[in-house]
Formats: C-alpha cells, structure tokens, sequence
C-alpha cells in the first residue's frame, strides 16, 4: 500500500514538472512499466470526434504510417477498443486464450499479458493507456485500481497542459499583435509601474534597448502631460503634445486589478489640418469686419443725407439687423477659434456668484425689454472654482441669452447654484418651447439651429458651442433637458476648488 501512494507521489510530481504533454506522457509510462513490473507499455489520445491524435509506445518510436496501422486494428477489434468502448480498464491474462488482443506482423516484442485503463476528461473517455508483459498471467484485476488513479492523474495533468498551451498560443497571439502594431500601448500599474512598453512606445519614449521593466513612468519620461494621464481617476482621453512637435491621442482604459492601458496614436496630420482650417476661418472672418463696418457706415449715410421714406426706413432697419447679424456671427467665429486654440486656461480663483451676478447684469436690460422675469434661486453659497471669469460669465450669458431669446413675453427664469458630488451645478431653467428629442443631442454642435419655426429669432448656431468649449477648458460638462412647451433646463457642472460654505453676510 505504502508502495502504491510513493508511486502516485512520484508520478504526480513527474506529472507536474512538465506541461508538454508528450514528455509528460512518457515520463509516466516508464515509472509505471518498472513499477508494474511490465515489459513495455502505451499511451492512445483521441481527439473530440474520437480520431487517435497522439500514440506513444514506451520502447519504440513508431513511423505515422504504422502508427495508423496499428491503432486502427486495436481500436475497431482490439483491447484499446474495448476499453474505450466500455469506458472502463479491463486485464488480459494471457493474449492466446483471449481474442481482444491482436497480433500484427511486424510486432517487435512478443506480449502475452496485458492491462489497460481509459484515461477521461469529465465523463469523455480521451485516451487510453496500456501495460503488456511478455509472460501470461502478470496483471490481475487487483493492479487495476492503482492504474485508474494513475490515469485520473494523468488526465489532469494532460487537461493542466491543454489549457496551458491554449493560453501560451493566445498570449504568443495576442503579444504579436501588440508588438507588431503601429500605436503605441503602455500599461502601468495603479502606483505607476511601468507592465508593458510595446516596441512603438519604447520608440516613442525613446527607450530602445533600455531596460524599462519595473521603472516608474515619471523616471522613463519628462512628458508630465503622460505620466498624469496614467494616473488612477485620471481622464480616460486625452491630447499628449512631444518634444518633436507631434501630437498623439491617449485612449486609455482602466483594467481592475491591473492598472491602465493607454493606446497612443500620432494624430499630428489631423492636428495640423484643423490647424489650417482654424487659421482660415480667423483670416476670413477677420477680413470681413472691415467691409461690413464701411456697410454699417453707408447705412448711417443714408439717414442723414434723407429724409428717407418710411418704406425705405423699414429697408434700412432690415439691411441693419442682416449687417448685425453677420457681425455676431463674425464675433462668434472668431471667439469660438480663438477658444479652440487656447491651449492651457491661465487659471485664477473665481468666486462663482460673483461670475453669475456679471452674466445676469449683462442680460438683464435684454429680459426687461422682453418682460422675461430674471429668478435667482439659490446662490447662497460661495463656491469657488479655478479658471478664467470672463469666459465663465461668457458662458452662463450664453444660457441666459438663449433662455431670454427664446422664452415668450412674460416668461420666468430661473437660475441657481448647487453643489453635488464637488462640483457647482450652475442652471438656468425657462418655461419657453423646449427643445425637441431629436434635436437634443445636437445643439451643443457648431452651427446647428432646433426648430426652423423658431428662425426669425435672430442667432449663429454658436453660442451653446462656445458655452461647451468654456465649460470643458474649465473641467466641466455641460448639459440640456427639455420638454416641448414646458421648458428648457441647461446645466453647467464646474469641479469646486473650494467650497467655503454659506455665504456670510
Ligand atoms: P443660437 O445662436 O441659434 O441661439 P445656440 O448654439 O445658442 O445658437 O443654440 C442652438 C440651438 O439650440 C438654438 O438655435 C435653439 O434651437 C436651441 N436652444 C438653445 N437654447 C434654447 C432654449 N433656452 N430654449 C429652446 N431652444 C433653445
């Protein structure tokens, strides 16, 4: 018995010293031909529709072209068959009193007693393993339940190894494609440990042939932009400016329990496209203001060399709002490309009530005159955020231009600010016509204008843009809800630098 738990000791540990399978598989045929006291032995594997993937003979290396010859006879007439066609082990005493064992011709040893066990995967049977003695009577039923647990073992061992090779061929896969990609992919660890550099970010950083393995990013790199995009909560998407004036696009995700992946694209020909559109736009839009203020001017001609007829007054008002409008438009454009360009906000401490009550001084004479009730809620608290308060009070006018624009005579608006989860809520809410499902998820989009019945309400398309562009330079968002015929709420969500509590007296 001591004897029988060595043997499986030893071919557990054979068993687990090696996951090739084929080694593996021999490895335990030896230790089981001296332990069985046999002459020789084999291992057959099937694959999942039963065809014979591997067979091993302990003494011999077999040619396929035999190999097939012989496990087809043993599998359709033979022992082999039968032990995987009963799904259980079985002995020979002696092969001439028993028709199961075949004799093929060129067979090098003579067998005159045999032994066999099914080696199983779950309740398939995937092999089967086989001892011979070249004398009768050498097993007995009795060395059948050392056999079994021998191959119960071996069946792990061999599923141990598939699942090992199927994971090695996906890794080989998977790190082929890593490395032979043209983006750069970084991984570092939640305390900035560099994991993996594929060869287009050891270029990028330029590492090539350094040791980087284990570093801390912030070692391998002075790009401060990088490391602080990898650290933990950081933004997931990002711009990463380089030394030789490239600019890559960072699309990172965070992996729990490994860290953060970044996938670095070189986005420098967009970059320098839009660049040129931008410097056309502010050349173009620049260009006009000159042309359209002499316009204005001729208009101003007109009256005074009049008297002008009433017809011809109505004319001019007319000619005035379109020379009006191009002028907003042409602002707006160039404020919008001057706002795209900005690269870094210089920052300051803005107390948020204070940027509130500007905007709503700027708006007011334009709510009076459309008798449009200007309602502050809630402002009592004194948040304060970094960034720059002209463009915030820029900003929240936008809001309540639009509100006041587009709420009837007689509407109410209100606005408020509140702190949820760090960051002021600043909202303005109307009762005008709202804003169609549809239209939603557009309006925050460069020229695009809700509600053509809505178009003699003079406007550019630009403005909530704008309101966009400020509110993300400051870390925030900004969005709309809205019911037609009920009303319109946008809210801007600004990240609090300090909160200082109720606003004293
Ligand atoms: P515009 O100069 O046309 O007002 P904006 O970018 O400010 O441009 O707004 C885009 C569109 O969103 C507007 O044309 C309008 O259809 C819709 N909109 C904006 N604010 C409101 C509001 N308070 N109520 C209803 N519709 C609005």
């Amino acid at each position: 018995m001591q004897q029988q738990l060595n043997l499986l000791n030893r071919i557990s540990d054979e068993l687990n010293k090696d996951l090739d399978p084929d080694r593996m598989l021999r490895r335990v045929l030896d230790l089981m031909v001296s332990h069985l006291n046999a002459s020789t032995g084999s291992v057959m594997l099937f694959d999942p529709q039963n065809r014979v993937a591997a067979f091993i003979l302990q003494r011999e290396d077999i040619s396929d072209d035999r190999a097939n010859r012989i496990v087809g006879t043993v599998l359709t007439e033979g022992f082999a068959g039968w032990v995987l066609k009963h799904g259980e082990g079985g002995v020979i005493e002696d092969t001439h009193q028993d028709n199961r064992w075949i004799v093929y011709d060129d067979q090098p040893y003579d067998v005159r007693s045999a032994i066999a066990t099914p080696l199983r995967r779950r309740q398939r049977v995937i092999g089967v393993l086989t001892l011979v003695h070249d004398e009768p009577h050498k097993f007995t039923q009795n060395d059948l339940p050392l056999l079994n647990a021998i191959a119960g073992q071996a069946a792990i061992a061999l599923e141990n190894a598939r699942l090992f090779k199927e994971t090695e061929q996906e890794r080989i896969k998977l790190s082929a494609i890593i490395n032979s990609t043209q983006d750069a992919v970084l991984v570092t660890s939640p305390n900035g440990t560099v994991l993996l550099l594929n060869p287009a970010a050891q270029e990028l950083l330029r590492l090539k042939g350094r040791a980087w393995e284990g570093s801390q990013l912030s070692d391998l790199t002075n790009n401060a932009r990088l490391v602080k995009l990898m650290l933990p909560e950081a933004p997931t998407t990002g711009e990463i400016p380089l030394p030789d004036h490239r600019t890559m696009w960072a699309s990172i995700t965070e992996i729990s329990g490994l860290g953060r992946v970044a996938v670095l694209r070189d986005i420098s020909p967009y970059k320098m496209l839009d660049q040129m559109k931008r410097d056309f736009v502010t050349a173009f839009t620049h260009d006009l203001r000159t042309p359209l203020a002499t316009a204005k001017g001729y208009i101003e001609l007109v009256r005074m060399d009049g008297p002008v007829t009433e017809r011809q007054e109505e004319d001019l008002v007319g000619i005035t709002r379109a020379a009006n409008m191009m002028k907003s438009l042409i602002e707006d454009l160039l404020e919008l490309s001057r706002l795209e360009q900005l690269e870094e906000l210089t920052r300051e401490k803005v107390e948020l009530d204070k940027a509130v009550e500007t905007s709503i001084n700027t708006v007011k004479p334009l709510a009076d005159s459309k008798k449009v009730d200007l309602i502050v809620d809630d402002v009592d608290k004194k948040f304060i955020v970094e960034g720059n308060s002209v463009l915030l009070s820029r900003a929240m006018g936008n809001l309540l231009d639009n509100a006041i624009k587009y709420t009837p005579k007689g509407g109410k608006i209100h606005i408020k600010v509140e702190a949820q989860n760090g960051h002021a809520m600043v909202s303005v809410a109307d009762n005008g016509p709202g804003i169609l499902a549809r239209d939603l998820p557009r309006v925050f989009e460069k020229f695009y204008r809700a509600r053509p019945e809505l178009d003699d309400i003079p406007g550019t398309g630009l403005g909530l843009a704008i309101v966009k562009i400020i509110t993300e330079q400051h870390g925030g968002q900004v969005w709309v809800e809205s019911e037609p015929d009920v009303g319109s709420v946008f809210t801007m969500s600004l990240p609090i630098f300090e909160d200082q509590g109720d606003k004293p007296d």
